[in-house]
């Protein structure tokens, strides 16, 4: 449907139509036609970039009395760049709304400057849970006369701990007003903020719950480990126009791996959370605006960087919690264009995979790395195509034609062509030369099967066991981070990580084994001293040693 079919008022419908919008997207075409009939409370079930801002966000304008100088509308999202990309659109519908005013409030910029943005008067506030709290203890927000609250990505305002926050913001706005809620996922935390808080809501599902989004195609190459940065570097040159973000686990790892690539002559940068926030903000903003083609991040780091058009997501290893997948590759196949998810996994990550397929619904398919054969073929038509499409500056080269026809004058247009082309493709030749196959085969056994005391497939892989579980709420991140942080073993392969109620079954690379059992029995966990050991298994109440038979160990 069109925006025109909408019943919007014709000062919102050229503000959209200056931002080129025309096609309502699937979101648009459902929510805004029940939000403009009532004044319904309303969940909306979609990805990111499904186009729900201007989902709500027409509407939303529609009810605002200009002349009410005091806020009306109230919009939370959970990070400060979401907040910015928020109020910016909503400028931009409202570009022919004179007089409408957008004030965004979030945390990590002065609360003062904020202050007096919203003392000049604001229709719609949008914000982060945090600062509008810390706004409410200081007087300085007046949300009395509030009468539609949106929460923008829900789920990941939970996620990042504003349960708390949003009680607290919700208990201050009028009873009166609406309320709708956006989520990618509805999880039981979302069900009962739905049922506290809300009243009879409609509920709008694009595509399937918890579904991956859907003009995303999802693909996974299998290596070895050491093989895995050789394999980025393939995807990056086997796609020449990529843009897209590199996720890694850690922060050291996205260090590594950006300074990796740029050293290699790739336009990437990182992105975490060691940066300051200037820094942050330098580097979201040449990546927002193209002129740094791989952003390599964290998953908290990227939360929030609202980027169109990304061509790929690459799950450099893939994140411990599978609904972290689907937030990443929201990130692309946007607005009706098409976006490729690639992991790199090594064997051990083979069921993961299916877990996330089952998630996802969808199908993740096992695709070969490309061969350096392939890659220059691919690199060369690149360069043919761009250097055909290429703009002459007329102008600006003619005064030194006639030098440049001089100097090739002896050369047919054949010879020149070759030469050119070769100019640029002759990097990629000499590289991949001889490169070798990275590709592991696919056995389709997984070790995520691998089951209590069943004997472990993998000789390199070393089982080891200490004494801290679900009870200390110890997370697979914990223990993740607990081993990297030893000496010597930042980079260890880590397999599967059990985590039972009084002990955790860790997979570690077997000639790093023993460091880091003696380093984990120097450690405390939550002011608990660790004990490690290996050739032990958890039986739920004892500790089997593996090879002595029944035997109890220390607690
Ligand atoms: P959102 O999910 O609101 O973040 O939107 C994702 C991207 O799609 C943003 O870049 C929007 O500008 C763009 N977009 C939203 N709706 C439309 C539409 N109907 N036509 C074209 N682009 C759109």
């Amino acid at each position: 449907m069109l925006f025109t079919e909408m019943g919007l008022s014709q000062k919102i419908l050229m503000g959209i139509e200056a931002l080129g919008y025309e096609v309502c997207t699937p979101i648009q075409e459902q929510v805004i036609p029940e939000l403009m009939k009532q004044e319904n409370d309303l969940i909306g079930l979609a990805q990111t970039g499904t186009g729900k801002t201007a989902a709500y966000g027409l509407p939303l304008l529609e009810k605002i009395r200009l002349k009410d100088n005091y806020p009306q509308a109230l919009i939370l999202s959970p990070t400060r760049e979401l907040c910015i990309q928020i109020s910016k659109d909503m400028k931009s519908y409202s570009s022919f709304l004179y007089g409408l005013k957008v004030v965004s409030v979030y945390g990590g910029a002065p609360i003062e400057k904020q202050i007096g943005d919203l003392q000049k008067g604001a229709h719609i506030i949008v914000a982060t849970p945090g600062r509008i709290c810390d706004l409410i203890r200081r007087k300085r927000i007046d949300l009395i006369k509030i009468s539609t609250l949106v929460l923008d990505e829900a789920d990941e305002m939970l996620k990042m701990g504003f349960r708390d926050d949003l009680d607290a913001i919700l208990e201050q706005t009028p009873v009166g007003k609406n309320t709708l809620l956006f989520s990618a996922t509805m999880s039981s935390e979302i069900m009962s903020i739905t049922k506290r808080y809300m009243k009879n809501p409609i509920e709008i599902t694009i595509g399937e719950k918890n579904a991956g989004a859907d003009n995303v195609n999802h693909i996974f190459h299998m290596v070895h480990v050491k093989d895995r940065y050789n394999t980025l570097k393939r995807i990056a040159d086997f796609y020449p126009d990529i843009y897209g973000i590199v996720f890694c686990r850690t922060r050291k790892e996205t260090k590594d791996v950006a300074a990796m690539l740029m050293k290699d002559g790739y336009n990437a940068e990182a992105l975490h959370g060691d940066l300051s926030q200037s820094q942050r903000d330098y580097v979201m903003g040449k990546f927002r605006e193209k002129n740094l083609k791989i952003l390599v991040a964290t998953d908290v780091a990227a939360r929030g960087l609202d980027v169109n058009n990304l061509t790929h997501i690459i799950n450099y290893n893939l994140p411990d919690d599978i609904e972290v997948y689907n937030h990443r590759t929201g990130r692309t196949g946007r607005a009706g264009k098409y976006g490729l998810s690639v992991s790199i996994i090594n064997m051990k990550e083979r069921g993961r995979i299916s877990q996330i397929e089952k998630f996802i619904h969808k199908k993740i398919e096992h695709k070969p790395i490309p061969g350096g054969e392939e890659i220059c073929k691919k690199q060369l038509f690149n360069m043919v195509e761009k250097m055909q499409n290429s703009k002459i500056a007329e102008e600006q080269i003619e005064p030194y034609m006639p030098k440049v026809y001089n100097i090739l004058e002896d050369l047919s247009k054949e010879e020149i062509i070759k030469r050119f082309v070769s100019l640029e493709f002759n990097r990629f030749l000499e590289y991949y030369k001889n490169a070798p196959d990275l590709n592991v085969k696919d056995t389709g056994r997984s070790r995520d099967n691998f089951r209590k005391g069943e004997k472990q497939k993998s000789r390199s892989m070393s089982r080891i066991l200490f004494n801290i579980g679900k009870g200390k709420n110890i997370t697979k991140r914990d223990v993740i981070n607990l081993i990297i942080e030893i000496q010597g073993a930042s980079n260890v392969e880590i397999g599967q990580i059990e985590i039972y109620k009084r002990a955790t079954a860790v997979d570690v690379d077997s000639k790093l084994a023993k460091l880091i059992i003696k380093e984990l029995n120097l450690k405390t966990y939550k002011g608990i001293k660790i004990e490690a050991a290996e050739n032990y298994e958890y039986t739920g109440n004892d500790f089997r040693n593996r090879n002595k038979g029944f035997r109890k160990k220390r607690r």
